[in-house]
């Protein structure tokens, strides 16, 4: 795989298989946050990603979990989003869980109904940067929610499954 950047993920998703489709984040304000400052967030190219799809096809993989990276994969356009998914079903039968990185501010640009098609077509965790219940505490931080806002969209993620 190439990799851009400091590798960071779940503890969850230790033995998925991380496919790199940005570089850096998008946001990357967060002051506490020093993983991609050194980076300039670009999306991969669409065919960078099917090249490193086959490539991992090819040698036999087909994963069962899959983590997009990099900092908030989330926050990507739907169309490029659901094209990601397609290639992944098509190359990889196995695949029944992708995750990702998310910001409640990647929820909120989100409608419901475009939740729910992520939902099925494969998308399963969210691991969502809330990082503090206090809203002076957010404010510092940079984060660019509200303790309301990630209440919010933690229920609209929910409904949608
Ligand atoms: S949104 Fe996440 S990845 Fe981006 S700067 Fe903030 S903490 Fe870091």
């Amino acid at each position: 795989m190439q990799y851009e950047g400091q590798i960071c993920r779940p503890p969850m998703e230790r033995s998925s298989y991380m496919l790199p489709v940005a570089v850096g984040c998008s946001y990357n304000l967060c002051t506490f946050c020093t993983l991609f400052k050194h980076l300039k967030y670009r999306e991969i190219p669409m065919e960078q990603i099917e090249t490193e799809i086959l490539r991992v096809k090819e040698a036999g993989g087909n994963p069962k979990q899959i983590f997009l990276g990099d900092g908030n994969a989330f926050g990507m356009s739907m169309e490029r989003l659901l094209r990601i998914l397609e290639l992944i079903h098509i190359h990889f039968p196995a695949c029944t869980e992708i995750n990702m990185d998310a910001t409640v501010t990647n929820l909120r640009e989100k409608s419901d109904t475009e939740l729910k098609r992520l939902f099925e077509e494969g998308v399963r965790n969210l691991y969502l940067g809330i990082e503090s219940g206090c809203d002076d505490v957010l404010r510092f931080m940079k984060k660019d929610h509200t303790l309301t806002e990630a209440y919010r969209e933690i229920e609209r993620v929910k409904t949608a499954g």
